[in-house]
């Protein structure tokens, strides 16, 4: 039998679910179809003990307007807490950068060097000329305005450890749209917020919230075609043979995913193409103690197999979990060794490195450690990306696409709220 519904949608992570969220308030019949078989996307929620943590640490900006309404229309609460930041280089060097005071005890530049970086830094909100912006990389911008060695001892190890192998074509406009928001911090540092009970206690309740009002979410689930006729989307094919139909489709899935799912040609073809998605390995650890007294640390030294370590409870409390966690997280190209090496390959390189920037960690001290890779972390965002992001209406008619995948600058879950309220209004008519 034929199964109809107002709008179908590809994907369960944030954007499919706060879409369907919308559309079921609004008395639409939404199914949503899930390859894997957890919702949440890239926060990768999982239970461990009863208690929900996210394979990917996550963590709310002061400035998510848009989660915070829905937080509070769900009864979800968020709780928030000054963070502490710090720059490790080796050997066991940790420098405080939790708030702007903190740049002015930084020893590896001159004085005069770091009074420079701190008018830069202070600088971000003044008006920029945002056509040169948008043609130049971050790096050259920066060494304009900074000098080569600030670059190279502040910057460009944070670059790499976000970009790898991109970094000298990141562009300056996404740079400075960057430094705007994480540059709220006051002289105690920046406050983050985190939903109390985990990521996954704020997910499960949009998958309540959907089905309470009729919706459906598909898990294991994949979408294997869009299916059109005459230049319209009315359906979706699952790679197990089932065809389901709608008057909407809306896609959340990766470009690269999203360019065999629907017959896209021409300028708009093109468009996807250019798009490219980074990949992401977080090793999650359960420790006996903790290491540091920072939430975030910026790992500087390139010869390190991550490019992060944060942890997670100086940032919630240990207690509710028994134990600390602690993630160690990089973003690997997908075709670097790292990235092909086997789980227990990379738990015991990243240990390795682990042992050699913080001598007094031991092996011992790990109750349990977990693996997390995804390759679709995010856009890398290549100079004038802007002006190549897709809209949310493609030229399939009644075919949308939101997500990360149009996310700018920030390709947070706030931004994705926002693709997703938006994807819901023209889907609700
Ligand atoms: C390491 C890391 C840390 C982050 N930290 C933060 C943070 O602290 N704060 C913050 O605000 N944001 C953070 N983000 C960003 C945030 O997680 C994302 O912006 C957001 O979750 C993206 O949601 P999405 O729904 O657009 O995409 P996704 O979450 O990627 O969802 C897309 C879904 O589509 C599914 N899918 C793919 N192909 C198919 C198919 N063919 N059929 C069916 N389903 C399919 C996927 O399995 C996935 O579930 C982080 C991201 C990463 C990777």
């Amino acid at each position: 039998m034929r199964e109809d519904y107002d709008v179908i949608i590809i994907g369960a992570g944030i954007t499919g679910l706060i879409s369907a969220y919308e559309l079921t308030k609004r008395g639409k019949s939404v199914a949503v179809f899930e390859k894997t078989d957890y919702i949440g996307g890239a926060i990768r929620p999982f239970k461990e003990d009863g208690m929900w943590l996210e394979g990917f640490y996550h963590h709310l900006f002061k400035g998510d307007s848009v989660i915070f309404e829905l937080a509070k229309e769900l009864d979800a609460e968020i709780t928030w807490h000054t963070s502490k930041i710090a720059f490790h280089y080796l050997p066991d060097d940790i420098y405080n950068f939790s708030s702007p005071a903190d740049l002015f005890r930084f020893r590896k530049l001159s004085m005069r060097e770091r009074i420079k970086l701190g008018k830069f830094l202070a600088g971000v909100y003044w008006p920029v000329n945002a056509d040169r912006l948008a043609s130049i990389s971050a790096k050259d911008w920066i060494i304009s305005k900074v000098g080569g060695l600030p670059y190279r001892v502040f910057f460009e190890p944070m670059l790499n450890a976000k970009f790898g192998e991109y970094l000298e074509e990141i562009g300056a406009d996404w740079f400075l749209g960057r430094l705007k928001m994480r540059s709220s911090r006051t002289w105690r540092g920046e406050r983050l917020g985190y939903f109390k009970g985990g990521f996954g206690s704020f997910t499960e309740r949009l998958r309540e919230k959907i089905e309470e009002s009729g919706g459906r979410v598909f898990l294991g689930s994949e979408v294997s075609n869009i299916i059109t006729e005459s230049g319209h989307a009315i359906g979706v094919s699952l790679n197990k043979g089932r065809k389901f139909y709608s008057r909407y489709v809306l896609s959340t899935v990766p470009p690269e995913v999203l360019l065999k799912l629907a017959d896209f040609t021409g300028e708009y073809r093109d468009k996807i193409r250019k798009l490219e998605y980074q990949g992401t390995i977080c090793v999650l650890l359960a420790t006996r103690s903790k290491v540091t007294d920072y939430y975030w640390i910026n790992m500087m030294n390139k010869t390190l197999r991550f490019s992060a370590l944060i942890e997670h409870t100086n940032f919630q409390n240990p207690s509710q979990y028994g134990r600390h966690i602690i993630y160690l997280a990089s973003y690997p190209g997908k075709d670097s060794a790292l990235w092909n090496l086997s789980d227990n390959e990379l738990l015991k390189e990243y240990l390795k490195s682990f042992k050699e920037s913080f001598p007094r960690f031991s092996d011992d001290l790990v109750e349990w450690a977990k693996v997390f890779r995804s390759d679709a972390a995010g856009l890398v965002y290549r100079i004038g990306i802007r002006q190549n992001l897709p809209d949310i209406q493609t030229p399939i008619r009644n075919l949308f696409i939101g997500g990360m995948l149009n996310a700018y600058p920030k390709r947070s879950i706030d931004t994705c709220a926002r693709i997703a309220a938006r994807c819901a209004e023209k889907m609700a008519l």
